[in-house]
């Protein structure tokens, strides 16, 4: 018996009319696929009412660390609503206290505040701010930002400024500025461990010759590994970013909202790189599923009037966070996200032994992957291919994230059993044969 049991799914009238007419009533944006209406979710796998179920390579979105519905967390919100306790705003409760206890055991030592949120973007903009005001203090020039060329912190106002994608930007009038993005080092650019911090001083000294001074600016902002491709900082780039960083009291500010709570085989992926943070803005995977946010950060930073929302650690919410984080602890998921990664790993560098034209890069830790899909006469990643081997997935019972630029990322709950990741992997291997075969 296998995990995925997929039948039919183009001709399931039912579901296809119930798809089509959400399409109709929300943003194109919001529907991530034409077959798929979950009805629920169980650890990895995901069901819809007809009898079908899919392997989970996507978390839902990197959300569903412990797995989907796990007992400890459903049992944890079952306990706030049987007490009657749904809404707190900034009221305190004796969870919030627990949870932010929790969180800072993770974080470094000077590290002794978290403002809590309900989605990622939110943390970016706190953060945003924040590292201004803190920038100020210093001298009252200093509110430069730096983010990375196609990085993304989300899709409000601040959040898509310090993002690198100027296609999501066309429509401001107006950009910030004192944002400025610095190219991304990595093998598209020819960047790796041993140029790593060669290619950071010639970026600085690249916008230090546009008249921007380091000592203008107040924080970086960093994906530990860029959304769209999964590929990482080296660890080399950072080192020489952190270093150029305490010369300029610059803040070093990286955004787990992704990354975070044992994605990438460490409990945040900003560890990988041997260097501090600031800031720590982390979601998703928190809770695992209620919408949770949080920055944490040293007092001196964090604490200011303006950063809460109405619903700032909202208390089922936070009940779901405690559950995740005991679970997360208890089932050793960071340590099982490094052994089934292993395994994940050496199976897509088979798969690229296998294509070494069409597949152009893999890039993976922990659960974590992205494959890169090309063709043999250009650079350019091939969106097509990506999104045909994602389709044949889907209808195989393997869910995949497909990021539109020309990868396939891989983001499996870290509690999945390890035949259903062989299982998926069986699946991608297939479709990746059948499409390949036919777009030669
Ligand atoms: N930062 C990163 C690195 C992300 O991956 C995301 C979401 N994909 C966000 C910020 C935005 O989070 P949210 O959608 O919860 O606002």
């Amino acid at each position: 018996m296998t995990y995925a049991q997929v039948s039919n799914l183009e001709e399931n009238q039912e579901a296809v009319r119930i798809i089509q007419r959400l399409k109709t009533l929300e943003p194109e944006a919001t529907c991530e696929d034409d077959f798929v209406l979950w009805d629920r979710a169980k650890d990895f796998l995901v069901f819809d009412r007809f009898g079908n179920q899919w392997i989970d390579f996507t978390s839902g979105i990197f959300v569903a660390n412990t797995g989907h519905s796990h007992p400890r967390v459903k049992t944890a919100i079952q306990a706030r609503l049987d007490r009657g306790h749904l809404f707190n705003y900034l009221y305190a409760t004796e969870d919030k206290l627990r949870f932010i206890e929790l969180l800072l055991e993770l974080t470094p030592q000077k590290f002794n505040q978290v403002v809590l949120y309900a989605t990622g973007s939110e943390t970016n903009e706190c953060a945003l701010k924040l590292s201004r005001i803190h920038g100020q203090k210093i001298n009252p020039h200093k509110v430069g930002i730096i983010g990375f060329e196609d990085a993304f912190h989300g899709k409000t106002l601040g959040s898509l400024m310090i993002g690198g994608k100027p296609k999501d930007k066309v429509w401001m009038p107006w950009h910030d500025p004192a944002i400025y993005h610095l190219p991304y080092p990595d093998y598209r650019r020819g960047i790796d461990e041993t140029n790593g911090a060669s290619f950071f001083k010639e970026s600085i000294a690249a916008l230090e010759a546009k008249g921007v001074k380091s000592e203008s600016i107040a924080a970086v902002f960093m994906e530990p590994y860029q959304g769209w491709s999964a590929c990482f900082f080296p660890k080399s780039y950072v080192q020489a970013l952190a270093s150029w960083a305490k010369r300029n009291q610059v803040l070093v500010i990286f955004d787990e909202v992704q990354s975070g709570f044992g994605r990438t085989g460490m409990w945040f992926a900003y560890e990988h790189f041997g260097v501090e943070a600031d800031l720590v803005c982390c979601g998703k995977g928190i809770s695992s599923s209620l919408p949770l946010s949080a920055v944490l950060g040293p007092r001196e930073i964090l604490n200011h009037a303006g950063v809460t929302s109405t619903h700032t650690g909202n208390v089922l919410s936070v009940a779901a966070g405690i559950g995740n984080l005991e679970v997360l602890h208890d089932e050793k998921l960071v340590e099982r996200s490094n052994r089934l990664g292993a395994i994940l790993l050496e199976r897509l560098e088979k798969l690229q032994r296998k294509y070494p034209e069409r597949i152009k890069f893999i890039s993976s830790r922990g659960l974590l992957a992205g494959i890169h899909f090309g063709n043999k006469e250009s650079n350019d990643l091939d969106v097509k291919t990506c999104s045909e081997i994602v389709r044949r997935c889907i209808a195989s019972g393997l869910l995949l994230i497909k990021t539109n630029i020309g990868t396939i990322k891989i983001g499996p709950p870290l509690t999945i059993a390890q035949d259903a990741l062989e299982e998926g992997l069986d699946i991608l291997e297939e479709a990746v044969d059948v499409v390949l075969a036919r777009s030669k």
